[in-house]
């Protein structure tokens, strides 16, 4: 046999033992290099394969080429391009060498503040001229400009964005000044425990040292009592101290049901300011960005179908990109009009009818290698909770589905676990570019299939 039919033949025989999906996302594009010396060296065509192979499917690898010449002592990958491949490996280099730096992009600890979120990568508009002056004019003078700050608007406009950039301008403007950005789900989390285990006086006091206070996705605590009991008397011992707060919500103040009427009236106090859709133009000026950051170059005509296709959220134009990056990435491929065209279809044509929770979980299974059943039993092992909180994850995202429903799915999980998940993910999804990569692979699984 020669060495390119040693690899054929160890294919084959691999294919048996992986699904389907995951043989065509891993092992489609390698080929063999060599085998010297009872090494045998794959070629694969990007970091993100070679990684996927080494440490999930090694052992497969390693036993189908044992099987086949048992001189063979070791397997290892390296990066380089098929010899049937089109793209220029220029391109993919440069890609992938953008990462490092993003990777490096952690939330502190402290402030809870991300450093990739400023004023300077966000894009004005006349959608959200208004916000975006008046988060300005508070990162100049913060406590006296506008308080406290309201910014709604739907969901993936850049309020969050928003939010953080105050926070991080704010840092480098004074930096001797305490500042806490906090989604108030968390905030909830933390009065909850704070009555069970009687620390509240902790609890208070730690906001009462904060000098800007963020709260982001205020709506979530709507019909919270307690905790709205609690925010109030963090809110006012702050406002009283010319301390500046900014808060974010889905819908304005008086379309927050069970709002308590005093904390209506103080949101309604300070500035007010909402964030519509942006129109053609600026979806342009964010795709061009985008792509900037990422590094990835797409032609005018790609990127403008892009925009005249995803109107209504910021994020999907991202998760757009997202995909063509993990499409050129696996493909080895650059990408132009009709690719996109083609990879964006599905995510385009309401994903909501294109797939069922059944067709998530058993994606998600078959990615990492497990049984559906692991995913829906309670194990606490950590092969299992992190696949099981992206099934969850992707069941809230791309059906919508609600907390409840979710946990019913999953074995009868009560809402706040999922909902603790979904948040994990979600968190973990703004550092690490790996999540991301994963995440947009399972989806181009579930939605072209
Ligand atoms: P929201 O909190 O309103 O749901 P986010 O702030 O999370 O939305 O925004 C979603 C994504 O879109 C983020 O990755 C953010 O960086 C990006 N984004 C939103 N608005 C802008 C903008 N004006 N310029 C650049 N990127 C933006
Ligand atoms: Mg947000």
């Amino acid at each position: 046999m020669t060495t390119e039919e040693v690899w054929q033949t160890a294919l084959a025989q691999i294919q048996l033992t992986v699904s389907p999906a995951n043989f065509s996302t891993w092992f489609k594009n390698t080929e063999v290099f060599s085998i010297e010396d009872g090494q045998a060296v794959i070629r694969v065509p990007n970091s993100f394969v070679k990684e996927w192979l080494e440490n999930k499917y090694n052992k497969v690898v390693f036993k189908a080429l044992r099987d086949l010449d048992d001189r063979i002592r070791d397997v290892s990958y390296v990066i380089g391009q098929s010899n049937n491949a089109k793209a220029p490996k220029k391109e993919l280099a440069v890609q992938r060498s953008a990462q490092p730096e993003l990777e490096g992009l952690k939330v502190d600890k402290e402030t809870n503040l991300n450093p990739r979120y400023t004023f300077k990568n966000f894009v004005v508009g006349p959608f959200n001229e208004l916000p975006h002056a008046a988060a300005f004019a508070v990162t100049v003078n913060p406590g006296s400009a506008y308080n406290p700050l309201f910014i709604y608007g739907g969901v993936g406009l850049g309020k969050t964005h928003l939010l953080q950039a105050i926070g991080n301008e704010v840092l480098v403007n004074f930096p001797g000044k305490i500042i806490k950005y906090i989604p108030s789900e968390r905030f909830t989390t933390e009065v909850v425990s704070a009555i069970k285990n009687r620390t509240m006086d902790i609890l208070k006091n730690k906001y009462r040292r904060v000098d800007v206070l963020i709260i982001d996705d205020i709506q979530f605590l709507a019909g919270k009592e307690k905790t709205q009991e609690e925010f109030f008397h963090v809110f006012n011992s702050l406002y009283e101290r010319n301390c500046q707060v900014v808060i974010s919500s889905d819908r304005p103040p008086k379309a927050i049901p069970a709002l308590t009427e005093r904390l209506r009236s103080r949101f309604e106090g300070g500035m007010i300011a909402d964030v519509s859709c942006p129109d053609f133009e600026t979806r342009m000026a964010i795709l061009k960005t985008k792509a900037q950051e990422k590094n990835i170059s797409l032609p005018d005509e790609a990127l403008s179908y892009i925009a005249t296709n995803i109107q209504r959220n910021i994020r999907e134009l991202e998760g757009a990109l997202n995909r063509l990056i993990a499409h050129q990435n696996l493909n080895n491929r650059s990408i132009d009009f009709e690719t996109t065209r083609e990879v964006l279809k599905k995510l385009l044509f309401s994903p909501a009818k294109a797939t069922t929770p059944q067709k998530i979980i058993q994606t998600v299974a078959g990615f990492y290698d497990l049984k559906e059943k692991d995913l829906l039993v309670s194990s606490r092992k950590k092969e299992v909770v992190r696949p099981r909180q992206v099934a969850m994850f992707l069941l809230r995202e791309d059906l919508k589905g609600s907390y409840p429903f979710i946990g019913r799915k999953f074995g009868g999980k009560d809402h706040t676990t999922v909902i603790h998940s979904c948040n994990k993910i979600r968190r973990e999804l703004e550092d690490s570019e790996n999540l991301k990569g994963e995440i947009e692979l399972i989806r181009q699984l579930i939605f072209s299939a």
